[in-house]
């Protein structure tokens, strides 16, 4: 096998495969065969002390506040860590078809999703939000297949993997401008609207934290077109007991239990994103769904199903945590999630709004975004980020959604104390000050932490992808 680097693809260095492998009576070349291993002798003692020194530099929930937004960095309570390791469930094999209580389990948290959502079904299968989107527009192109509705529709202020999924999945994408109040322009929706429109695909409340109030007549508008309105749930947290989206008019919608439902998600965890829909898509959903019937839990087949999306039937550990959170909370508890998110969210915004330009200055749901236009000295949302670091917090999400100017996504969360939330506020009025006297100490910035600042740059244009011991 060779590793080919010199594919230049748009000015990026491309890696080739060459998949031949030199076999001799189906042995592999002697040449080709390693002598000798070559890893370092070490002891115990040192290989543990090298890996806990790695550990202690990883920055997580559980040693300080995460404030990324758009990715709902709550504590993951432990009970659901608890609860997922029970034996009887993570010892399961997946290919014990009959085990009654993990049917049982996927089953209710299948209904409580519903129940949640104000939809009628569920699938469990897709292994993350993305993973949603792909599935749910799968579902949409089979329900519409022959009728040539070619187009998904979703505004400019729609997470990235919102287009790249319609995009996966054979549609074309249409992009619509926001409004001046960062809300889907109903004018833009409407002319961008035509026989060749499969769905509509709305995050809410949206990227800038905000909720598409006109989401009834959105609605109504999508379905007058033939078409049908796809929710990207990631943001579910801003709605828990309060709105269900079916109750708005949605057709389909995905779920990131590892957010909303408290999985650590951090460095690509596994996660699930499961999908709901209206009735009438029932049978479309993946294979196998999960039935009760006659108080047997059993596996059934949908009549038009897309076909199986994942391995087995997801994530299933993190269905665990999801329903361990869930009914440890109960109804009333997600209402209060919800309640504290939106809370939280005001509060930072409204401390923060002296020192930082708001991208819309209005009531926000879960998170905020603020930009760097009012930045002196030059100094910039990356500079801002860098400098949260040497003060040990991990930054907010920056230069996203791509139509603020520096975006600067801040999402607290219910589980953060306002001690906690002072704290923060106070180093970021700290860092706004530290702009105008001494600007280069930001802009220099991170200055305390074990590796420097990077060459983003350097590094997006001369990737080194190969290790060389
Ligand atoms: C996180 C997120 C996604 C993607 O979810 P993954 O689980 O990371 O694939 C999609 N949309 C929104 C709004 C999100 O916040």
């Amino acid at each position: 096998m060779k590793l080919i680097f010199e594919k230049s693809v748009a000015g990026r260095k491309a890696i080739e495969f060459d998949t031949e492998v030199p076999l001799v009576n189906g042995i592999l070349d002697e040449g080709m065969r390693r002598t000798k291993l070559g890893l370092p002798e070490v002891s115990e003692i040192d290989v543990i002390r090298h890996y806990t020194a790695l550990s202690r530099r990883n920055f997580c929930v559980d040693n300080g506040f995460y404030p990324l937004g758009s990715c709902t960095m709550k504590y993951n309570p432990k009970i659901n860590e608890d609860m997922s390791r029970l034996s009887g469930f993570n010892m399961l094999h997946p290919l014990n078809l009959d085990n009654q209580g993990a049917l049982q389990l996927m089953h209710e948290l299948s209904s409580d999703l519903c129940e949640i959502t104000g939809l009628s079904a569920f699938t469990l299968q897709p292994a993350a939000g993305a993973h949603g989107e792909l599935t749910g527009l799968m579902i949409i192109r089979k329900y519409f297949s022959g009728k040539n509705r070619t187009k998904i529709v979703t505004p400019d202020s729609s997470h990235g993997t919102n287009p790249a999924s319609a995009t996966m999945c054979g549609f074309t994408t249409v992009t619509i401008k926001s409004n001046s109040h960062g809300l889907v322009d109903l004018e833009e929706l409407k002319a961008n609207l035509d026989p060749s429109v499969a769905a509509v695909m709305l995050t809410i409340p949206n990227t800038l934290g905000l909720f598409e109030k006109d989401i009834l007549e959105i609605s109504k508008i999508v379905h007058d077109n033939g078409s049908l309105l796809y929710m990207d749930g990631a943001n579910m947290n801003a709605l828990l007991g309060i709105a269900r989206p079916g109750d708005m008019g949605v057709d389909v919608m995905h779920i990131n239990l590892h957010k909303t439902f408290a999985t650590p998600h951090g460095c690509g965890g596994p996660g699930a994103g499961p999908v709901g829909v209206k009735e009438f898509l029932k049978d479309y959903l993946p294979n196998p769904g999960i039935d009760l019937d006659g108080g047997v839990y059993g596996f059934i087949d949908h009549p038009k199903s897309i076909g199986k999306v994942r391995a087995f039937y997801g994530n299933f550990g993190v269905m665990v945590k999801a329903y361990t959170y869930i009914k440890s909370i109960g109804g009333s508890g997600l209402r209060e999630v919800t309640e504290n998110a939106v809370l939280n969210a005001n509060y930072m915004k409204e401390m923060l709004k002296k020192d930082f330009d708001l991208a819309h200055d209005t009531v926000c749901k879960h998170e905020f975004v603020l930009s760097d236009t009012g930045m002196p000295n030059g100094v910039t949302t990356n500079d801002i980020a860098k400098r949260l670091l040497d003060y040990g917090y991990h930054p907010p999400t920056i230069y996203f959604p791509l139509i603020v100017h520096g975006a600067i996504m801040i999402e607290p969360n219910e589980t953060e104390s306002k001690d906690t939330m002072d704290e923060f506020i106070s180093v970021m009025k700290k860092i706004k000050q530290e702009a105008v006297s001494d600007p280069d100490l930001v802009k220099s910035a991170p200055n305390t932490t074990v590796v420097k600042k990077l060459d983003a740059v350097k590094a997006a244009r001369e990737p080194v992808l190969k290790f060389v011991l």
